[in-house]
């Protein structure tokens, strides 16, 4: 049942510079003359995080990170304090608040922390006294009572956890983009505006790099029933709204084509081939909390009782994937680790996909026909990712769209270029 509650998140970009920053405002307080109650959440202005990443990288080069979550929070508290003067010129009552401050427990994994519970009794005492509420998005509180971040992009979790905690009607996703597209409209500028997605797709979008919605913030909306609208901050019109599967009127072969440029691949050469070392492999890195993607493991001809294995992280996670192996590899008397960090990834989702053979075959021939390697593949049934050489990304995301026609008329108009969304 609707309490004219909305959650409205605005992302780096929508919040970049005072201007921005006072047309998030003002559209914060457009909703609340409108009858709503109104819980916004920000991300860190423009490029701050990527700032405090490099500044902290240029005293540690592996930085501890109970303290990198202490200084990365920082970004997002900026946005709301300041938004909050903003609104407060505005006429209207707005109190900031941290994560912490928000009721936002999380577990102990510092930079990639999981919200446990949301205490928001804090959040609902000030909407009640007419307050406009501001949480800094992507932190919280951990279990020991420690300052924690939840991962890149993970502004969009906190909106979705505060939205179904305090029961709003939608949680609005505002950013830089008009909506989600049918690929990143960055790359393949006739890539169609998606009026609505199911849940199913967007998991997988979110899991195959279509960063526009963090993985978590789905997997979570799709828990706790909250609806999701993704839109532009820059105009009025209506984005996308990911929706359950029985809500999707149609299911098309192909929805979008998804990347990412920012995987790394590790081979482990030599491994005993003995059953349980693969497992030992895979809780050492689950131990370190480290995402591992796609895995293959083949035994070379005329190798004897030694096996390959490689596997990819995101690039980020490299340095504490050797870290947690090293040990393994002189205990299980690994012959050689081998790295390579410019890998990248490029998948197709669609729901459609599940009833119709040869969509492998076509993705594989069309990026044959680009001279493009395919290193890796691994498939869902409703997705198929390649991993290729990240510089060759573009190339195949152009292409694959182009081969599946999803380009369309709900395009970013020629005549708004796409800096202006930027
Ligand atoms: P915010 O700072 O608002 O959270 P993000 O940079 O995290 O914004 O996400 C928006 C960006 O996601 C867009 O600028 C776009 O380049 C990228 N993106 C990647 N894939 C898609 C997609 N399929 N649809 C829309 N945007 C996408
Ligand atoms: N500021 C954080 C980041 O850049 C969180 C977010 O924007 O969602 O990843
Ligand atoms: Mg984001």
């Amino acid at each position: 049942m609707s309490n004219g509650t909305v959650v409205m998140k605005f992302g780096g970009t929508s919040v970049a510079d005072a201007e921005r920053l006072k047309r998030a405002a003002r559209r914060i307080v457009a909703k609340r003359e409108a009858g709503n109650r109104v819980l916004a959440v920000l991300s860190a202005r423009g490029k701050e995080t990527d700032r405090l990443i490099a500044d902290a990288r240029e005293v540690s080069p592996h930085p501890d990170p109970r303290e990198m979550d202490m200084l990365l929070s920082t970004g997002e508290r900026v946005s709301c304090a300041l938004c909050a003067m903003a609104i407060h010129d505005l006429g209207h009552r707005a109190i900031s608040l941290t994560g912490s401050q928000a009721g936002i427990v999380t577990d102990t994994s510092h930079t990639k922390a999981r919200i446990l519970d949301v205490r928001a009794d804090r959040i609902l005492r000030a909407l009640d006294e007419d307050s406009i509420v501001l949480v800094a998005g992507f932190q919280g509180v951990s279990t020991a009572k420690d300052v924690t971040t939840l991962g890149r992009g993970g502004s969009d979790t906190t909106a979705v956890a505060l939205a179904a905690a305090v029961g709003a009607d939608v949680c609005e996703i505002y950013t830089d983009v008009p909506g989600v597209f049918t690929a990143d409209p960055r790359i393949v500028p006739d890539a169609r505006k998606l009026a609505v997605v199911s849940f199913e797709e967007m998991l997988e979008m979110a899991a195959s790099g279509a960063g526009v919605l963090q993985l978590r913030s789905v997997e979570y909306a799709r828990t706790h029933g909250v609806r999701i609208h993704c839109r532009s901050s820059f105009d009025d019109a209506p984005g996308t709204v990911v929706v359950s599967e029985q809500e999707t009127m149609e299911q098309p072969l192909i929805t979008a084509v998804t990347h990412s440029t920012g995987e790394a691949r590790v081979t482990l050469m030599g491994v005993p081939d003995t059953p349980g070392a693969a497992g030992l492999i895979a809780t050492a890195l689950a131990v370190a909390n480290v995402n591992v993607d796609m895995i293959i493991q083949n035994e070379p001809v005329g190798h004897g009782s030694r096996a390959d294995m490689s596997f990819t992280v995101p690039r980020d996670d490299l340095h504490d994937a050797q870290v947690a192996l090293e040990p393994l590899a002189a205990q299980l008397g690994i012959e050689r680790i081998a790295t390579d960090e410019a890998m990248g990834k490029v998948s197709i989702v669609g729901a459609g996909m599940k009833s119709h053979p040869g969509v492998a075959a076509k993705v594989f021939t069309v990026l044959g026909e680009q001279s493009i390697n395919i290193e890796m593949i691994s498939t869902s049934p409703i997705k198929i990712s390649c991993v290729i050489q990240a510089d060759r990304v573009p190339d195949a995301v152009r292409a694959l769209h182009a081969a599946f026609e999803l380009q369309g008329e709900d395009t970013i108009r020629p005549e708004q270029p796409f800096g202006a969304f930027s």
